[in-house]
């Protein structure tokens, strides 16, 4: 690690160890201290699809990277693949790396692949990563809590192995969290958003949805429960994309800092009328 940190105890990669790392959503700014410990220390990177290019100009001189990750619609290596490449690697005596888009335990299979090595006696250490579903929102200045609109929120998938996510049920979704987190959820967005509305939600209701946050070309959508499947679509929004459902997202009117970075005023200091500080 720099010199400039000497306070901290780092922790040595040794031979035959998996580290199993979440790169949090793009900037690499957004990469923990022991993520970039990790990545000067490490032989083998075995990298996710979604990692952001930058973050790999940062391993170490002569390690060797490797792209493994799943990706909707595009042939890739299947989670058995990718677990087995990592104990191979670690039985090898390489210092591995295996880097994941967001947190590595937030619909990333990354208690797969640590249950895998735990299975076959590789040891592995875990190193938590900023997810997409919060600070990736956070970036685009919307707070997935915000006291006077909401003291929860569901975090979900919006598609596993076998379609929309079957196993969920939407209705208490639906009447139980005010704010609600969609991961993958743009392929099957017209769907959720009609069974949530059916269960009850507005379908006037705010919703953000926020493509490659944080990385050079985020985009964000604002729009409702109701139309968010058609603008998405003339938008031409493509994933990875968080959709973010709920009053929250009109704070995004007070707290969208990149417009003060870029010279503009916000729009509305008090989008939800409460008048609170
Ligand atoms: N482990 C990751 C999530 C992996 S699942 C995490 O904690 O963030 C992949 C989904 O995450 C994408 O379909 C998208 O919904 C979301 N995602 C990941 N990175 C993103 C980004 N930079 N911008 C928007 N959504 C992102």
């Amino acid at each position: 690690m720099p010199d400039s940190l000497p306070l901290f105890d780092w922790p040595e990669m040794l031979p035959g160890w998996v580290w199993l790392v979440g790169a949090g959503p793009g900037d690499p700014g957004l990469l923990t201290l022991h993520g970039l410990n990790a990545l000067r220390q490490a032989d083998t990177i075995v990298h996710d699809a979604l990692i952001d290019a930058r973050l790999l100009d940062w391993v170490a001189p002569g390690a060797e990277r490797i792209a493994m990750g799943k990706r909707g619609g595009v042939a890739s290596p299947t989670q058995a693949e990718i677990s087995a490449r990592l104990v191979g690697l670690a039985r090898a005596g390489r210092r591995v790396l295996r880097l994941k888009g967001g947190d590595p335990f937030v619909f990333g299979r990354g208690g797969e692949e640590a249950q895998a090595l735990a299975r076959a006696g590789v040891p592995f250490r875990i190193v938590p990563g900023i997810s997409a579903g919060i600070g990736g929102l956070a970036h685009a200045g919307i707070p997935v809590t915000h006291a006077s609109v909401n003291q929860a929120v569901t975090f979900v998938t919006g598609h596993d192995t076998e379609g929309l996510a079957p196993r969920l049920d939407w209705g208490a979704i639906a009447r139980g969290s005010p704010v609600i987190v969609i991961y993958m959820g743009m392929r099957n967005l017209a769907e959720i958003a009609g069974r949530l509305i059916a269960a009850g939600r507005d379908p006037a209701e705010p919703v953000a949805i926020v493509a490659s946050a944080t990385m050079p070309g985020e985009r964000v959508l604002e729009t409702t429960l109701g139309t968010c499947a058609a603008e998405a679509e003339a938008a031409g929004i493509a994933a990875p994309a968080i959709v973010c459902v709920g009053q929250a997202v009109k704070l995004r009117q007070a707290l969208d800092w990149q417009r003060l970075v870029a010279g503009r005023p916000l729009r509305d200091t008090d989008p939800l009328g409460t008048g609170e500080a």
